[in-house]
């Protein structure tokens, strides 16, 4: 390996993820575990080598297959909401992409699950999470609006693409007190949250987003 995650300089040293942890709390990001994650996460390995130098902006970025890895504010907004304070044990992500998202996730959460349905993408996910010798971390190969039975039931479930209607698979998957963050919407989105209480299911719209498509089937 050419590029060590602690060997990043310049645009991408420790400085530059402190300067991005601390742009997340001055947008508002309260989660202490959620920043400690993402100032530990190097997120330009997740990036072309071109686009290294951009990683910790505030901005979305392309991943290749017309994916885009999402701006640090929305992973952290997500998993603040995700997490709400909990200590979460089971957590699924839907959308892998690059894989930043994920290696964040095995940061505040005891075992984490991401699916990916484009296969060369996942392959991508696995070559830059590699080097972080992730334990608690498995990535499938499939499409997400199914959910991972096998796996489930989950404490958070994580969507990165954006759904017209919240998948009912997803909402099967939730374990009591479980809280599901996912886009819905197809031109204007809004980032809804839905808990499993003993009540039932309980949905609250959030922020207004922007995110690529949840799309059916494997790529
Ligand atoms: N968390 C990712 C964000 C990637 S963008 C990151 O940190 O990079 C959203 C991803 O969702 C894309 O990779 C896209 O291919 C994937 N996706 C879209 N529809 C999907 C589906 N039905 N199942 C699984 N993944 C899906």
């Amino acid at each position: 390996m050419s590029l060590a995650p602690e060997r990043g300089i310049g645009m991408t040293s420790q400085r530059t993820r402190d300067r991005m942890v601390a742009r997340l709390r001055e947008q508002g990001v309260r989660d202490e575990l959620v920043l400690e994650a993402m100032r530990a996460v190097p997120r330009h390995l997740f990036v072309d080598e071109a686009l290294a130098s951009r990683a910790y902006e505030d901005s979305a970025l392309p991943i290749g297959f017309e994916q885009t890895i999402s701006r640090p504010l929305t992973v952290a907004r997500m998993l603040e909401v995700a997490r709400d304070g909990r200590s979460l044990d089971r957590v699924l992500e839907v959308g892998t992409g690059c894989g930043y998202g994920a290696a964040v996730l095995a940061r505040i959460a005891g075992a984490v699950f991401s699916v990916e349905r484009i296969a060369p993408l996942l392959e991508r996910a696995r070559a830059n999470l590699r080097p972080l010798r992730i334990g608690n971390l498995r990535l499938a190969h499939g499409d997400g609006h199914r959910g991972l039975p096998e796996a489930a039931p989950f404490d958070a479930i994580v969507v990165a693409a954006a759904a017209p209607q919240v998948p009912r698979a997803l909402q099967e998957q939730l374990a009591r007190g479980g809280r599901l963050v996912i886009p819905v919407g197809v031109d204007s989105q809004e980032l809804t949250l839905i808990e499993r209480t003993a009540g039932g299911l309980r949905e609250t719209r959030l922020d207004a987003v922007r995110f690529v498509p949840l799309r059916s089937g494997k790529g």
